[in-house]
């Protein structure tokens, strides 16, 4: 199986849900007790057991009212910073990358610390991971790795019935986001996709991305963190401690 990656048109969206209850669904996630908060985003926000969501914004732009849906998850980091620093303070075995599909998945079964979680969290760009402090567990998007690894597509994928959602090859999903990006640039100038060289989740926007989410795009890049700066400073020298030691 080669270097997976998904491309989510967000052009096509209608925000029907589908792909946020299928992840429920296939993951056995419960449902989430909400109220009206102002906005059809139903739940507001992702959580530990809410993996895939539907983001809502009601925003005027070139002076039109418009509304861009944004079915937010993990972007499967090309090199995931949540994993790095997950390791750089000893939780070797919390994260793992799979080799073939590139996959990031957080292993639900390893106890992290609440404090390190905020290191983990705020390592990632697009604020995706989530913590349960009873179980001391982290979760997110698995890219439904146990579908994808016997040939089926991510449950998400699966159930969108518009064309927003794809998963492929990786070089066959690059492909189809950038002829999209092609034909709807002459209509929206302002058409862009997201951090396409960094991450295995390619989103299509046609606005400013912060018009869609304030995570949408991580505009500094796939940024260091200060845990993975003081790992990088130190651990030269805990390797040459180890070695004598
Ligand atoms: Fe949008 Fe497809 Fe999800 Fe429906 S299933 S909200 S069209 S991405
Ligand atoms: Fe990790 Fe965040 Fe990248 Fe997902 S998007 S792999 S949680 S850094
Ligand atoms: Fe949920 Fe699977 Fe889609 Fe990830 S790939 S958002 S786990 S359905």
């Amino acid at each position: 199986m080669a270097d997976k990656s998904f491309f989510i048109d967000t052009t096509r969206c209608t925000a029907c849900r589908g792909c946020q209850i299928a992840c429920k669904q296939w993951n056995q996630l419960p449902a989430t007790k909400t109220k009206n908060w102002g906005s059809h985003q139903n739940p507001d926000d992702l959580s530990f057991v809410t993996y895939k969501l539907v983001r809502f914004s009601e925003v005027v732009s070139d002076g039109e009212l418009r509304w861009y849906f944004f079915p937010d998850q993990c972007r499967h980091c090309i090199v995931p910073p949540c994993k790095e620093t997950a390791e750089a303070l000893g939780y070797k075995k919390a994260i793992i990358q799979d080799k073939t599909t590139g996959a990031v998945v957080f292993d639900k079964k390893v106890k992290v610390k609440s404090k390190d979680f905020k290191d983990i969290k705020e390592s990632c760009p697009f604020n995706i991971p989530r913590y349960d402090p009873k179980e001391m567990a982290m979760a997110k998007c698995t890219m439904c790795i146990d579908r994808i690894s016997n040939g089926l597509l991510p449950a998400c994928v699966k159930a969108c019935p518009t064309g927003t959602m794809n998963f492929g090859d990786r070089d066959k999903m690059l492909a189809l986001a950038n002829k999209r990006l092609k034909e709807i640039k002459a209509e929206y100038p302002k058409a862009q996709l997201l951090n396409a060289d960094d991450i295995r989740v390619i989103f299509l926007v046609i606005d400013d991305s912060e018009k869609y989410h304030k995570f949408a795009k991580a505009e500094g890049g796939i940024g260091i963190t200060r845990v993975m700066a003081l790992n990088k400073l130190f651990r030269p020298m805990v390797n040459v401690l180890r070695s004598k030691g």
